[in-house]
Order: C-alpha cells, then sequence, then structure tokens
C-alpha cells in the first residue's frame, strides 16, 4: 500500500472507530488539572485506570498542587498509592518530579514533549497522555501495549517499538486526530481486539483488517 492508500486507509479506521466508540475518546484517569492527570498517568503503568482512580480519589484532596507534593517524604506518599504495582518507584518519581516543577516550572506542568520527558518517570507516552487530554496538544501519539497490538493486526506497523508505531501512525494520521487514536485503538484494543483473543465477528472493522478471521465475500 502506498502512501495515498496508508492515509485513506487510516482515515477510513478512524471513521468507523469513532462511531463505535465515541464515548470512549476521553481517558479514563479521573482528573481536574493537568498535574493530576501527570501523577494519575504515572501511576496507571501497568495498573488498572479504576485501582489508580480509586487511589487518586483520597490523594487528590490531601494534596493537589506540585508544591504540595514537592513537600512529601514517600512514605506518606505511599500510604495512598500502596494499591498499585510498582507503588514506591512510581511515588518517588511523583515526588521527583514534583521538586523539579517546583524549582523550575514555578510549580507549572509544562506544555512540550522535551520539557516533560525531562520530569523523572515521565516518557514519551505520559507526555502525549497528559498533552493531548489535559491541554488539547497533539505533539505526538500515545503508543500503550493495546495499541501495539492493534495497529500491527490493522497491518499499519510490523513492529512493536512504540517510537517506531508512535512514528509510523504520525505520518499517515491527520494531526488533529493524533490525541482521538490512542483512545479508539485502547477502546477496540479492549473490547474485540485483546490481547489474548480476536474477536473479529463483533469488530467494525472485520472487512479491511487484514489480521480478520472473518471471510469477506466479494
Ligand atoms: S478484524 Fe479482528 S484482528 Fe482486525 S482489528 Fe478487528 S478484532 Fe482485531
Amino acid at each position: 500500500m502506498n502512501a495515498s492508500g496508508k492515509k485513506q486507509y487510516i482515515a477510513e479506521i478512524i471513521r468507523r472507530l469513532k462511531q463505535r466508540y465515541s464515548s470512549e475518546m476521553k481517558t479514563r484517569l479521573d482528573h481536574s488539572t493537568g498535574w493530576q492527570l501527570l501523577v494519575a498517568t504515572m501511576l496507571s503503568a501497568q495498573a488498572m485506570d479504576s485501582t489508580v482512580n480509586k487511589a487518586t480519589h483520597s490523594l487528590f484532596k490531601a494534596y493537589k498542587t506540585p508544591k504540595d507534593f514537592s513537600r512529601l517524604k514517600p512514605t506518606q506518599l505511599y500510604k495512598f498509592t500502596r494499591s498499585i504495582g510498582l507503588y514506591r518507584a512510581k511515588s518517588r518519581n511523583i515526588i521527583k518530579s514534583a521538586r523539579m516543577l517546583a524549582e523550575q516550572y514555578n510549580s507549572k506542568v509544562p506544555k512540550s514533549i522535551n520539557e516533560l520527558t525531562r520530569l523523572p518517570g515521565v516518557g514519551r507516552k505520559t507526555a502525549n497522555v497528559v498533552l493531548a487530554n489535559a491541554y488539547g496538544i497533539n505533539e505526538g501519539i500515545a503508543i500503550d501495549t493495546h495499541c501495539i497490538t492493534v495497529s500491527n493486526r490493522l497491518g499499519v506497523v510490523r513492529t512493536k517499538n512504540p517510537e517506531k508505531i508512535e512514528q509510523a501512525l504520525m505520518e499517515i494520521t491527520p494531526r488533529k486526530e493524533w490525541g482521538n487514536i490512542t483512545h479508539l485503538f485502547i477502546a477496540l484494543g479492549r473490547d474485540v481486539c485483546t490481547a489474548r483473543a480476536k474477536l473479529c465477528e463483533r469488530c467494525v472493522l472485520n472487512d479491511i483488517c487484514p489480521s480478520s478471521t472473518v471471510k469477506v465475500v466479494k
């Protein structure tokens, strides 16, 4: 498939997924500020969004700004985060990031990938989630495990490398859809295109996907 064919293909995928999953086009992580979304996203690596939301519900009532978090000892944060996998390392990174923001950014969350990824424990995926969902900035595409599975099965890429997948998707996807495509691929991955099973008979892409198990009569 040439570049323009790929662009048409991804446009059709997005159109159908929007029809099917429009209600899923935002993060499920509860937050009301960019800093809260940054904390929640850092905690969410390899953890359920619902587990993170339970923890942050009381955490965000107790502490609000990067300045508040910068004064915490790790053990004070563990009290809230201990139900989440890898909570010690994640909590320490949150406090270190809060200190950096308090000291260098006047307690404001920066709005670029380069600056966000300088914070301890913040990679491109987390930076993209925060930029797109808290600020509506599409600087890149957040790639999680669902996005890796789905983009390979759809034949958009043949790699598990998140940065290569992000680059390939950015080349064929209109910029205004960069934030949406993450949510749409996650919704598809949770619903019918899971790592364990492909429920192609229920998938809205089953007549155009090269990995579909549904036979299409032409
Ligand atoms: S048709 Fe099957 S393999 Fe393709 S995206 Fe849908 S569920 Fe996944």
